[in-house]
């Protein structure tokens, strides 16, 4: 999703690039379903719209219009309503493989875009002037900058000596679809249990993305479940509000961990998106992540460009990373906090983040704060971010 979307952006301003993923439209499509939905702050929309590709996701994706905190059997919560802030929803969701074929169809479409998919890398020779990539189709690429979003195992990452700062944790994310008989009203939920978050994310129509945060040595035989068995589990934690429900399509699991590269970049080589760094899914921002970097890269590269200047020297590069550590390094903490403050069953720790939930949501500021996170619409943004041209 970042590498696509980095690439139709760049393409977009008047660079020209080579797109090369092991997936593909064709690929995608013998895929038919693939378990995650991703939310999508609004400042990532505006970017997706801006390079052309919303278009492609309005009718498939679903407003966040609030966002309802809980913290197991307590009374106290807190509620994000977005016309609390006066602006549009706090931003969609929509399921990834919708998400990547959407980016597929748009990139098909821009001139100056050499989309090589399905293919991947054989050899990348990085020398002093230029970078030469072999694909297994036998095309070879010579360009002045490769840029890796092949995700969190990439393998030129680790060719290039780039450490990761990594730590796992004793949960794994479980996911699965459920069909509802009572609308959701574009609501986001996010129950803390003890083992983690359980996040109740509205799609598009009756149906729902869950997000099930499990103790590790309790998935396997969680995974393991009939479906009937399943779908007890699932309606114990989910409760009555949304009806009956069933279970669409089969379950996912995700084991969860935190990474983050200790440089975004090499001789000629820049990590967007997960090959640079990875969070929690605990706030939903990965990807998100992974948009600003593609834009933030996009506005660099181009500014460079117009100066005349070389794309892969470290000057170029070096901009593009001071511009998105802080964020990232950020988002990781915060992400990492949250996880470890609500996963935790101390008595005195579960009444004090309960107050501050309740506390929180009685104060306008500081949920109005909360919000303008939540959408991405903080801090010194690229300008595709904020719905500009590059
Ligand atoms: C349970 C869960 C829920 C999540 N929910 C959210 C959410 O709601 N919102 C959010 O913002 N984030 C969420 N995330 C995080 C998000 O899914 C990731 O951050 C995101 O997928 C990273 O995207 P990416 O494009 O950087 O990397 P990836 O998705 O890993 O994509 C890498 C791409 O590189 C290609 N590739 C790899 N190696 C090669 C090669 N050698 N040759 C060619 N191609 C190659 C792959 O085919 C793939 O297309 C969630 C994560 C989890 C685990």
């Amino acid at each position: 999703m970042v590498g696509l979307t980095f690439a139709i952006a760049a393409a977009r301003a008047g660079l020209s690039v080579a797109l090369v993923d092991r997936e593909s439209p064709a690929t995608l499509q013998a895929e038919p379903f693939d378990g995650r939905a991703s939310a999508i702050a609004y400042s990532s929309q505006r970017l997706l719209d801006a390079i052309g590709v919303w278009r492609h996701l309005a009718d498939v994706a679903e407003p966040i219009t609030d966002i309802r905190i809980s913290d197991g059997e307590s009374r106290l919560f807190l509620h994000f309503d977005h016309r609390e802030l006066g602006a549009g929803p706090m931003g969609a969701m929509a399921e990834n493989r919708f998400i990547r074929r959407a980016l597929f169809a748009e990139a098909g479409r821009v001139d100056g875009l050499d989309v090589h998919a399905p293919a991947r890398l054989s050899t990348v020779e990085r020398g002093d002037a230029f970078v030469r990539a072999t694909l297994d189709t036998g095309a070879s690429i010579v360009a002045p900058l490769v840029v890796d979003a092949s995700g969190r195992y990439s393998t030129l990452r680790r060719d290039a000596g780039i450490a990761v700062v990594d730590w796992t944790y004793p949960q794994i994310a479980i996911v699965c679809t459920v069909n509802h008989e009572r609308p959701h009203g574009g609501v986001a939920h996010e129950r803390f249990l003890a083992a983690g978050p359980f996040a109740i994310l509205p799609l598009r129509g009756n149906r729902s993305s869950l997000v099930w945060t499990e103790r590790r040595d309790l998935a396997p035989a969680i995974l393991a479940l009939d479906e009937a068995e399943f779908a007890t589990e699932i309606r114990q934690r989910l409760g009555e509000f949304l009806g009956a429900t069933t279970v669409e399509g089969p379950r996912w699991s995700f084991p969860l961990a935190v990474h983050h590269a200790e440089r975004y970049s090499d001789q000629r080589l820049v990590l967007i998106g997960d090959a640079a760094h990875g969070v929690h899914p605990i706030a939903g921002q990965g990807v998100n992540l992974g948009f600003r970097d593609a834009a933030a890269l996009a506005e660099v590269l181009i500014d460079a460009s117009r100066l005349g200047l070389d794309l892969g020297t470290s000057p170029v590069l070096e901009r593009y990373e001071r511009w998105r550590r802080f964020d990232n390094t950020v988002l990781i903490a915060v992400t990492d906090g949250l996880n470890r403050l609500f996963a935790n069953d101390i008595p005195l720790v579960k009444l004090a983040r309960d107050l501050g939930l309740a506390a929180v949501n009685e104060l306008p500021a500081l949920k109005r704060f909360f919000m303008s996170h939540a959408r991405g619409t903080v801090g010194k943004l690229p300008r595709l971010l904020e719905g500009r041209a590059l």
